[in-house]
């Protein structure tokens, strides 16, 4: 790309907010030069500079890297307090942070605990515990 040149997405803001989670799936980008594996929309990769993203699915499963018990919501959320507000490092790569609405304490999650993507009608990428997941609906 010549340096006078802008970067250019092949999506809009809107287009991704909207997408981050979309049918089930969530989406990322992949820089095609360095690898780096991001869930953070931008024009340019963080790691090498390059403006060489390329769509992808990320994996539905993670860890959490850090959370919060979240009491007082939004107006989406306002059945669905007290829950966990979480950061998940996902498997493969990228950081996305969601909520969790199972957990209602902090003594019911663990820096580490393995989590999976659990698709919902409600705003925001939902996740459960892995050792939930076969079970809850
Ligand atoms: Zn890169």
């Amino acid at each position: 790309m010549p340096a006078d040149e802008l970067p250019a997405a092949p999506h809009t803001v809107a287009d991704w907010f909207r997408g981050y989670e979309e049918n089930g799936r969530l989406r990322g980008f992949r820089c095609a030069h360095c690898g780096l594996v991001t869930a953070t929309w931008g024009l340019a990769c963080p790691r090498c500079g390059r403006s060489e993203y390329v769509d992808r699915d990320l994996p539905p499963t993670g860890a959490v890297v850090a959370y919060t018990i979240l009491s007082v919501p939004g107006d989406d959320f306002l059945n669905d307090a007290p829950y966990a507000y979480v950061v998940v490092e996902l498997d493969g790569g990228g950081r996305v942070t969601g909520w969790m609405p199972t957990v209602r304490d902090p003594t019911q999650l663990a820096i580490g605990d393995r989590v999976r993507f659990h698709p919902g009608y409600k705003p925001g990428v939902q996740f459960v515990k892995e050792s939930d997941a076969g079970t809850s609906a």
